[in-house]
Order: C-alpha cells, then sequence, then structure tokens
C-alpha cells in the first residue's frame, strides 16, 4: 500500500497519516508546518530519519534490523508492491564455514578454505580484504539468522565449494524466503514496516555529506526524507538488459533469472554523487535456467547427484565446475542447452526438485527407455553414460571430467530431465566499497554518510560467483552497513 496515497485531496489528515504510519516505520518527525499542511503544497511531504533504507532485499532488511539494534530509526523503502527481491528468489543455500550446524552433522571446514575456494571461483579478482569480511563473518551471520528464529539445518554443497557449506532449511528447502521472513517477523516484532510502492529516484548531499533521499510513489507524489546516513541496498541490475549489454556487449538477447525490480537504481543514484564502479563489467550467466523464461533450476539439483547429458545422451562436463564454466560447456551443445538429468532418489534429497516436478518443469519416465523416447535421445546412450558415471561413484573417481563429489549413484527410477540454458544470473560488479560498507568515490576517498550492501556492491565475488556466497555476502555486509550507519 502507498503511505502517501490520496495526499493530494487530503490535505492535513494526509499529513498526519502518514506521521502516523511511518512511527511503524521506525519512529521518525515529519519536518511539516502547519502552514505547509493547510495549503497543502509539496513541502509537507518532508520526514526525518536516522537512517534510510533503499532496498528492502535481504540486504536492505538485515541492515534495517542492525539499525534498530543500534538504538536508532530507519525508513525501509521499497519500489515493488513486495518485498524480498532477488532474495526471495534464491534456492540452493548460503554458504558459511565453522558454523554450529556443520558441526552437528560432523562436517569440518575451514574459514581459510571458504576463502581460498571463494578467490578461486572469482579467478582471484575479487577484492581479498571484502572476501575475508565475508568469509570471517559468514558464520556469524548464520547463527544470527538462527537467534533470530531461522532454520538452516541442510547442509549441501554447491558449484566451486570444496566442502558442504551451503546452508538451507530442513529438507533442502528454498533458503531465500527463510531469510526474508526470518528478518521481516523481527522487523515487525519491533514494529517496523517496509513502505512499499516506494522508489528511491535520488540520494542527497551537501558539500559531500549525504542528507537524505528523495522517493516518489506509485501515483508520482514525492517524498524527502532527511536523513544522517543513507544505505543503498537496490541490488544489482540483472533485469536491466540495457544496462548488462552497456558494460558486456556479449549479453544481448540473453534471458534473466532476476525478479522485474534488479534495474541498478542504486549504481545510477551514487553514480550522481561521483561513486567509484568496481568490476562492473562481471556479469554472471547461470547455467540452468528454462529456455523460455529464465527460471532457474538451482545448482542444488547438481550438487545433490543430478548430471548434465546433451542431445546424445553423453555428459560432456564436470557439472558441479564453476557457473562460468558450466554456462560455457551448455552453450557449445546443439542448441545450446542440455538436460539436467536425475531419478527418483535424487529427487527426494531436495525440498526444491518437489516444486519443479509440482509445477510441471521436468519430463518424467518410469525407465530410462520411457524418459529418451519423450527427449528423443537414444536410450542406450542415456544407459551408457549412467552406468558408467555409477562406476565412477563406485570408484571414487570420475576419469572422464574429474568431478569431485559424486554424492550417489543413479540406479532405479523413476527418471526426470529438464532442459536448461543459460540466462543473467547476477551481477558481480558494482559500486566500490571499502570494508565498513562505506562507499568510496574513484579515487577511493569515503562519500560521507553513504553505504552500500549486497549485489549493489561489486568486488566481493570477482571474475565468478560462487553459488551460496551471494546470501552470504547479503546478510555479512547488510550487518555491517546498518551497524556503521548507525553510528
Ligand atoms: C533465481 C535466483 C536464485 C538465487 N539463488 C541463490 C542462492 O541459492 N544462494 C545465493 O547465495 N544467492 C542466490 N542468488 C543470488 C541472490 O539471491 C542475490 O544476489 C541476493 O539476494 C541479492 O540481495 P540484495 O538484498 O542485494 O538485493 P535484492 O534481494 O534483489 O533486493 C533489492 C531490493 O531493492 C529494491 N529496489 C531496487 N531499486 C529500488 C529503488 N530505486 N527504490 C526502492 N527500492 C528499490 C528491489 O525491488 C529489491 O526488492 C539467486 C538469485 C536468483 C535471481
Amino acid at each position: 500500500m502507498s503511505l502517501f496515497k490520496n495526499k493530494k485531496v487530503l490535505g492535513l489528515t494526509s499529513a498526519l497519516v502518514l506521521a502516523s504510519m511511518l512511527v511503524g516505520c521506525g519512529g521518525t518527525t515529519p519536518s511539516t508546518s502547519t502552514e505547509d499542511i493547510e495549503n497543502n503544497t509539496p513541502e509537507e511531504q518532508v520526514l526525518e530519519t536516522d537512517v534510510v533504507v533503499i532496498g528492502a532485499g535481504g540486504a536492505g532488511l538485515a541492515s534495517a534490523l542492525e539499525v534498530r539494534n543500534a538504538g536508532k530509526e530507519a525508513i525501509i523503502l521499497e519500489k515493488m508492491p513486495v518485498v524480498g527481491g532477488n532474495t526471495l528468489r534464491a534456492t540452493g543455500g548460503l554458504n558459511a564455514a565453522e558454523t554450529s550446524v556443520q558441526s552437528e552433522l560432523g562436517i569440518e571446514d575451514s574459514k581459510d578454505k571458504f576463502y581460498e575456494d571463494t578467490m578461486k571461483g572469482g579467478h582471484d579478482k575479487n577484492i581479498p580484504e571484502l572476501v575475508k569480511t565475508l568469509t570471517q563473518n559468514a558464520a556469524d551471520a548464520v547463527e544470527w539468522l538462527i537467534d533470530l528464529g531461522g532454520d538452516f539445518t541442510n547442509v549441501g554443497r554447491l558449484g566451486g565449494a570444496s566442502n558442504d557449506r551451503a546452508h538451507r532449511p530442513e529438507g533442502g528447502d528454498p533458503v531465500g524466503p527463510e531469510v526474508v521472513s526470518t528478518l521481516r517477523t523481527v522487523l515487525e516484532d519491533k514494529g517496523m514496516e517496509v513502505m512499499t510502492n516506494t522508489t528511491a529516484t535520488e540520494v542527497l548531499s551537501e558539500d559531500g555529506v549525504v542528507t537524505g533521499v528523495v522517493a516518489e510513489d506509485e501515483e508520482g507524489n514525492e517524498l524527502t526524507i532527511l536523513a544522517d546516513a543513507v544505505i543503498i541496498s537496490t541490488g544489482g541490475f540483472g533485469a536491466n538488459s540495457e544496462m548488462q549489454v552497456e558494460y558486456n556487449s556479449e549479453l544481448e538477447g540473453f534471458g534473466t533469472t532476476n525478479h522485474p525490480g534488479a534495474t541498478g537504481d542504486g549504481i545510477k543514484m551514487a553514480l550522481e554523487l561521483g561513486a567509484g564502479l568496481t568490476q562492473i563489467k562481471e556479469i554472471q550467466t547461470h547455467p540452468t535456467t528454462l529456455p523460455n523464461d529464465g527460471y532457474m533450476i538451482t545448482e542444488a539439483v547438481r550438487g545433490n547427484g543430478a548430471l548434465l547429458i546433451n542431445r546424445d545422451g553423453e555428459r560432456f562436463i564436470d557439472e558441479i565446475e564453476t557457473r562460468d564454466v558450466v554456462s560455457e560447456a551448455i552453450l557449445s551443445q546443439e542448441n545450446g542447452t542440455a538436460f539436467l538429468f536425475f531419478n527418483q532418489e535424487i529427487a527426494d534429497s531436495l525440498g526444491a526438485i518437489d516444486g519443479y516436478i509440482k509445477r510441471g518443469l521436468t519430463v518424467e519416465g518410469e525407465t530410462i527407455e520411457e524418459l529418451a523416447e519423450t527427449l528423443e535421445i537414444p536410450a542406450d546412450k542415456i544407459t551408457e553414460t549412467v552406468e558408467k558415471y555409477n562406476g565412477f561413484v563406485a570408484a571414487g573417481e570420475d576419469t572422464d571430467f574429474n568431478r569431485a563429489d559424486m554424492p550417489r549413484s543413479i540406479e532405479g527410477g523413476k527418471y526426470y530431465a529438464i532442459q536448461v540454458t543459460p540466462s543473467v544470473h547476477h551481477t558481480m560488479g558494482g559500486l566500490t566499497i571499502n570494508t565498513d560498507a562505506q562507499v568510496l568515490t574513484e579515487d577511493g576517498e569515503v562519500i560521507e554518510g553513504l553505504f552500500a550492501a549486497g549485489e549493489v556492491v561489486g568486488g566481493v565475488h570477482g571474475g565468478n560467483r560462487l553459488g551460496g556466497n551471494a546470501l552470504a555476502d547479503i546478510v555479512v555486509f547488510g550487518r555491517i552497513a546498518g551497524q556503521n550507519a548507525a553510528k
């Protein structure tokens, strides 16, 4: 619901309603003069608070909560009708090493190994200090979410990880909705609401110091919010193909896995203040998305044992290689597509797969022959591929593609396939920040009062983001941004 609905007709009432509703958003003070109210002039739409958070995905919600935990007030703006952004779509997991959950499951992992995997996965292009902050604090982020009531008891492995460290709810259910609902519930318990359908259009500054934000509701009514600090947590630009092509022309014509609000607004607003950009050309495609609409099939399907086969019924890549490598391998197959192939045991191991089956995204067969007929692939070729792979599982070594983790053999039906192709998935480049989540200019100077966290930031993931690292990123840096903005 818009908070400034009917403002033009309500006059005094609208200002009072606005003021009273925003108390629920965190105790704000409308700087509205009686004269302004009576005249119903545009100036009446001015509010004051400690911190404005732009964007209510995981990074924004985590930062707003930390602002409140530090005893300060925040107004949270969200341009979409619903809260959650891309975070709500996240499925596979949240990476963290040395968590209490891993230790209960007997998984021996280390923060150092997590750091090494992340740097290697990002082709060593990542900014080392940011990766250190990420990998050292991700376990705390998981414990924090658990303390807030979240369920992260299932741990699996995603591409490029040398260990099982992708945390998600019991049964392998999608992780993003758990992160969003955990944070949102606590925020609501604290009386903090999100102003949905409200788009930030400009970050204000005076003499190089940030002073607030201008926003607009769905009817075009304008609101100015004065604040001591602003946190940009608007996510990436995975749904803005024009901006993607501007930075990387090879992405012309690609679909996207992203929600429609991922349009790069935060980057554009911060550029107006002289913010620097880090590795803006680095844009990730996700290898396994539906060819017609970019809907993403989580990497955890491969992590839990699925194979990738081509139209000859053959494997062609280590399925759990990094996303850039697997994407390229799929694009070089006939039609630029391939099939995810798995059986009932793999389907039962991951809650997300049940969702895919119920939504009719899979092709099914009681036997390999039945499935092969539908796929128009020779059945004996698929059988040969599966038998060879099962041999690798038994021997503990994949001599064809060197797949390191083969959690189970594929024996017994039903059998399932999903046709997949790569789509734009994550914009790894973005605003330049330091480890305190302060936004820096091109020259490396701090822009006073301006913070950023989440996918809007560049440098954490380098040339390739590992699956599970974005959710760790948004919670770790979201918290840091909130704590520092509150200071
Ligand atoms: C399909 C899918 C699956 C994924 N799975 C995983 C996974 O399993 N593990 C993992 O680690 N990562 C995963 N990711 C990546 C991860 O979800 C995102 O990188 C992360 O959630 C981004 O969080 P964020 O808070 O930075 O941005 P978002 O969650 O996108 O939130 C940003 C919010 O800001 C709002 N906004 C934008 N502009 C404005 C404006 N001008 N004014 C007000 N509001 C604005 C947006 O509408 C949005 O709600 C996945 C991504 C997708 C698309």
